[in-house]
């Protein structure tokens, strides 16, 4: 069973979300605030997080900056506002994807059902694969594990799916197409500014020179 948990204070929009997962066989549970929310995602582990933005006690980036620092788990944000500030913000602390309200119950099932998969497909690919070594970084694909100059380093789990994909190519450049498609499994290409920005966070973490910028065609590690 898949489960999720719907992080959104306006109970309409949750119980609708809710009604349509459970009908298409999600086990779903609700929280309406901020502390309840981190509170129900320990309690329970769930597969996904669906998670509103704007919520009282605190808002959507924090619970989802409290709900990583345990495991990593896989968040769709909602937004009520289509603002570029707010949606690199949510991706900047790993959130997994979003989407601006208001939208259609096909969509979030589409969007969840991309995402689970992404998930599951690394999970595979992951048995069995040898660390990855990028300069002074290490990573494990088997633990999920990330080591800068011998120091642990926190990454979401889109950022070290994109960490792996470029790690498993040194020298090659990947366009923000393939990135898009191989991490996030997009067959179209409206989410270059997802990549670009998930980029961004990784050179913060693990240093600007480890992932190369090629103008015009897309990022490559160095071989
Ligand atoms: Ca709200």
């Amino acid at each position: 069973m898949t489960t999720i948990v719907v992080i959104e204070d306006e109970a309409p929009i949750a119980d609708a979300v809710a009604a349509r997962l459970r009908s298409e066989g999600f086990v779903v549970e609700i929280a309406g605030d901020g502390p309840s929310g981190v509170e129900l995602v320990e309690r329970t582990q769930p597969d996904l997080v669906v998670l509103d933005l704007m919520l009282p006690g605190f808002d959507g980036l924090e619970v989802c900056r409290r709900i990583q620092r345990e495991r990593p788990v896989p968040v769709l944000m909602l937004t009520a506002r289509d603002s570029e500030t707010d949606v690199l913000v949510g991706l900047a602390v790993g959130a997994d994807d979003y989407l601006a309200k208001p939208f259609s119950p096909r969509e979030l099932v589409a969007r969840i059902r991309t995402i689970l998969r992404r998930v599951e497909r690394a999970q595979a690919g992951a048995a069995g694969t040898a660390v990855l070594r990028i300069g002074d970084v290490e990573a494990d694909p088997a633990t999920r594990r990330v080591l800068r100059a011998g120091e642990a380093v926190h990454l979401t789990p889109i950022e070290f799916d994109l960490l792996a994909v470029l790690g498993a190519k040194p020298g090659v450049v990947l366009t923000r197409e393939q990135l898009l498609h191989e991490v996030w499994g997009y067959r179209d290409a409206n989410g270059a500014r997802t990549v670009d920005s998930h980029i961004r966070s990784l050179r913060q973490k693990l240093g600007a020179d480890l992932i190369r910028t090629v103008h015009g065609v897309g990022y490559a590690v160095e071989g």
